[in-house]
């Protein structure tokens, strides 16, 4: 595949709260050659075709750059300020400072002096706020209901004009820092970063640790951690170097007006930043060769080559010429050959890191057991394949093709949500011209053959890092501050001549031309009386086969989705395995047809679910069918040989061993499922049959599989009724035939009994302790899923400020709603490097009876609030096809045929009185009466156990003894 351009090399640290839901949305970078562009006028920028939002950049006299998206329309507002400042300027004595501001910089400003204001005032008007830092940028962002976006700035803009960095907090904030850092100490990817931290050229700000520590923030004598950091910011947060994007529903006028009066007061200390002129490496440091001790059993060989900077060749992205090439997975590709050896399964090329002067180009090939002793073979043949695109693979047709799809995805790039969409915009007003801050990211509009030459000719075994990351690697030292086993040594000319003269390998070919390439991007017409709900097409042959033609977002896209239900296919821990096997072998038998369509806008998926196996397709609609046959074919007839079995068992092997070493917070959630859904199975037991099962029963158990079938069908987006019959004859014709018809299995979520807890704890490597408390409501009457939802935003703040903000616990504090299909329930989760389980324990009852003291007169306003601001959310529309199609599909496979479990909560949300809610609360989460679930990581407090509730010690058999809800 092809590195997502903009996120991979950029270490982000969120500070934050919804890490759940707020992830960095990747850009695929490309670009579209416009017809000759149309004059703008000053201010304008270069929208898509289906863009209906109005933009206007202006730059404030302070020199801030600024872009305004007035969105009518908009549920949510939301703006995002970019400083150009990042780790890259962190004092040599002082790592993490640049990240540390970021924490310090939200606690209380001259006319919000309360440290909590901010975060409160954005959480009871629906909305989220997060930050990153990364080696050049900081990024603040937030969202909030759409009628809050004045007052709003009003706190935000001081934040850069008057913040207090009020000294009681910074030793708290030093402790968050802390917390972050342990929290991700055992995760790989920060681990291969502070290796590479340690052979990149000490000359250069990347070799500096950007996180920071209890020792880096530390006091020292004369010079407190507070000075620095007033210092830092007043050198560095210069209104020259921002970016900010501000959208709302405002109109344009109205939106500068409120941006000029807030933000002009930001003073401009005219920082000017120089591009890194020190070399990434040092001079005479390649090529070299690094072996790096992962925690989980990844096997990685990946390159890297120093090039430099790109960005002025946004226009032209010849390195992404070569990305696209080196990564693609089609028939000839370096994949390919390499998986027809068996000796790597996935395998990525693009930009990685990239800075103010320079960049690093990365190819990351994973292997197989089988690859791993064959390293310089694979090296061989990534040189091959790189001598492949010099020689003759420099060409225009491959070029305008990529260019063909870069432009389509700009035109019709589907509107994010507005909290990603201000924070990447941001970015790019840093990076591009503020014409191009919406299409930079997609031009394409230059092919300069001796530029992507001159760029290949970097690309070689003299200039190059390789690291190999594998269990049991030799390695002689340490990493600084993760303590990542590793080695790192020249790589002698003698191993590295013959790759210099790979020569051509007949198995790796260029591109063919890509089939799935749209060509019909027109709308279909609708109705007089558009429908605004799917339609029931057909029932018969065990399809139901629903129907909507888009009438909102008029896109020539569209979703395709089926869902295979068989009373087998997750009936038991064996069967599951199974299912997923064939799932899995399915979808790699599809990779190497089906990859182009992935570049041209398609995604496909092929998965087990809940009860069986969904087939899916998006994206333009044009070519869907064709991959839709395609997928149905490889579903009917898999071709399931002894070399994919043995690959393919193997890695899901590994990965269900590897989740065990998931961050302790996420091994909670995922054991709550396991918990609570009748069939669903812990890792051990499926490990236990994935050493069991073999190719001939798979092979077996896919007949019996297909036999007896309920399909479900979705077909939504730029089609007519005849297209979505067309499709639902394709799947009856091509799986259907000689299947019967056999009614879905039920979903049966456990009911957890009343006047009692139970507790489990679940072993994890970490050396952080984890918490989650959850508690199930009594039913699930629609007041009662209301109630909690109501209860859940009410007590979500204040959870994160107790235990994170003043007890200081952990960097991931969470409280939030955890329906279960229809049972409503909520979660109580911290992850903490300075207390265990029982500890944790003591705070969430404290919190929680701290919850019941206070008396209905003081509950009135706070529900009254958060009542109407989950109402709100509710009522938010969905921003794009992608998301609308998403709720018709989870509305389908949870048995809501009218497609309306969002407008029945709301109703309930919008008749709940406070007399009805109080009682409800005290029930369900004040936990007066049981049913609640205590799970535990112990890391390493086992002094510490958790003693709470009764102990679930044989799962299965606790399952056999409960009642559970059944959903059809
Ligand atoms: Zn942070």
């Amino acid at each position: 595949m092809v590195t997502p351009t903009l996120s991979a090399g950029r270490a982000r640290h969120w500070a934050l709260l919804f890490l759940l839901t707020l992830l960095c949305a990747c850009q695929l970078s490309s670009k579209p050659a416009a017809p000759p562009a149309p004059a703008l006028r000053p201010g304008e920028v270069f929208t898509g075709a289906n863009d209906t939002r109005a933009y206007r950049f202006i730059e404030l006299p302070n020199r801030m750059k600024v872009l305004l998206i007035s969105d009518p329309g908009t549920d949510k507002a939301a703006a995002a300020l970019d400083v150009n400042v990042g780790s890259r300027q962190d004092p040599d004595d002082r790592q993490g400072l640049a990240h540390f501001l970021e924490h310090m910089l939200f606690l209380g400003t001259d006319r919000f002096p309360q440290a909590e204001e901010y975060q409160n005032f954005i959480a009871s008007h629906s909305g989220n706020h997060n930050a990153f830092t990364a080696f050049e940028h900081t990024n603040f962002f937030f969202d909030v209901d759409s009628q809050y976006l004045a007052p709003a700035l009003d706190r935000f803009s001081r934040f850069f004009v008057a913040p207090l960095f009020t000294a009681e907090y910074v030793d708290r904030e030093k402790h968050a820092v802390y917390s972050e850092y342990m929290a991700n100490i055992r995760d790989d990817q920060r681990r291969g970063l502070d290796v590479l931290r340690e052979v990149v050229n000490p000359e250069h700000p990347f070799s500096k640790f950007s996180v920071g520590s209890l020792d880096t923030l530390a006091d020292r004598p004369g010079r407190p951690v507070r000075d620095d950091l007033l210092q830092f910011y007043e050198k560095n947060y210069s209104s020259n170097l921002m970016t900010l994007v501000v959208l709302g529903r405002e109109p344009l006028d109205q939106l500068q007006q409120m941006v000029t009066e807030r933000f002009s007061e930001v003073p401009d200390r005219e920082r000017h930043i120089d591009p890194i002129t020190a070399p990434l490496f040092a001079p005479g440091t390649l090529p070299q060769q690094v072996r790096v001790q992962p925690v989980q059993q990844d096997r990685t060989l990946s390159f890297a080559w120093p090039i430099g900077d790109t960005r002025p060749d946004y226009r032209g992205k010849s390195l992404e010429y070569i990305g696209n090439i080196l990564g693609h997975e089609g028939g000839g590709s370096l994949l390919s050959a390499l998986k027809q050896r068996g000796w790597a399964q996935a395998l990525s090329a693009g930009q990685g890191f990239d800075y103010q002067g320079g960049a690093l180009f990365n190819v990351n090939i994973e292997l197989t057991q089988a690859g791993l002793p064959h390293a310089d073979e694979i090296t061989q043949m990534l040189f091959q394949t790189i001598l492949r695109i010099r020689d003759g693979g420099i060409q225009e047709r491959l070029y305008r093709e990529q260019q063909k799809v870069a432009e389509q995805r700009f035109q019709f790039r589907e509107q994010a949500e507005p909290i990603r969409e201000v924070s990447h915009l941001a970015g790019n007003l840093q990076d591009y011209p503020p014409e191009e801050v919406l299409r930079g990211d997609y031009l394409m509009e230059r092919f300069e053959p001796a530029q992507i030459k001159a760029l290949l000719d970097q690309l070689t075994p003299q200039r190059m890092l390789r690291t190999l990351t594998a269990p049991g690697v030799a390695t002689n030292k340490k990493s600084t501050f993760y303590q990542t086993p590793f080695s790192a040594e020249p790589i002698p000319g003698l191993q590295y001549e013959p790759w210099v003269n790979a020569g051509l390998n007949p198995a790796i070919t260029l591109p063919e031309p890509n089939i799935f390439i749209a060509d019909d991007l027109s709308l279909k017409p609708l109705p007089a009386q558009p429908a605004q709900k799917p339609v029931l097409l057909d029932s018969g042959a065990g399809l139901h086969l629903w129907f909507l033609q888009d009438a909102q977002f008029r896109t020539p896209k569209g979703d395709t989705a089926l869902s295979l239900r068989s009373p087998l296919a997750t009936d038991s821990a064996e069967h599951t395995v199974k299912t997923e096997l064939l799932a899995r072998m399915v979808r790699e038998n599809l990779n190497e047809f089906s990859y182009p369509a992935s570049l041209a806008g398609l995604s496909y998926q092929v998965a087990r679910n809940g009860r069986g196996i969904t087939l899916r397709v998006a994206g333009f609609n044009d070519k869907q069918s064709l991959l839709l046959e395609r997928m149905l074919n490889a579903l009917r007839n898999p071709q399931l040989t002894p070399e994919l079995f043995a690959r393919i068992s193997f890695e899901y092997r590994r990965q269900l061993q590897d989740n065990n070493q998931r961050p302790p917070y996420e091994l909670l959630i995922s054991d709550l499922s396991t918990v609570l859904y009748r069939n669903q199975w812990p890792d051990s037991e499926l490990i236990a049959q994935v050493d069991k099962v073999t190719l001939e029963q798979v092979r077996q158990f896919a007949q019996e599989l297909l036999a007896h079938l309920d399909a479900d069908m979705l077909v939504y987006g730029n089609y007519t009724e005849a297209d979505a019959r067309k499709l639902g004859d394709l799947v009856k014709q091509q799986l259907l035939a000689q299947t019967q018809a056999t009614p879905a299995p039920a979903v049966e979520v456990m009911q957890l009994p009343a006047g009692r807890d139970y507790r489990r704890t679940v072993p994890s490597p970490h050396d952080d302790a984890a918490l989650l408390l959850y508690r199930q409501a009594a039913d699930n009457a629609k007041s009662t899923r209301a109630a909690l939802g109501v209860s859940a935003q009410m007590l979500s703040s204040d959870f994160y400020a107790q235990l994170r903000t003043d007890q200081q616990l952990g960097y991931i504090v969470m409280s939030t709603p955890f329906p279960v299909r229809d049972v409503p329930g909520l979660v109580f989760l911290a992850q903490s490097p300075v207390a265990g389980p029982a500890q944790l324990a003591k705070a969430y009852k404290e919190f929680l009876h701290g919850w019941a003291q206070r008396s209905p007169d003081q509950l009135l306003p706070l529900f009254e609030r958060h009542r109407s601001a989950l109402a709100q959310r509710l009522a938010e529309q969905p921003k794009n096809l992608g998301e609308a199609s998403e709720r018709l599909w989870q509305d389908l496979n949870s048995g809501y045929l009218q497609f309306d479990s969002r407008e029945q909560i709301l109703a309930a949300v919008r008749v709940l009185t406070f007399e009805q809610w109080l009682p409800l609360f005290k029930r369900d989460v004040l936990g007066t009466d049981g049913r609640g679930l205590w799970q535990a990581v112990d890391g390493r407090f086992t002094q510490q156990p958790l003693r709470v509730g009764e102990p679930i010690d044989d799962l299965d058999a606790f399952k056999t003894a409960r009642y559970f809800y059944t959903f059809p």
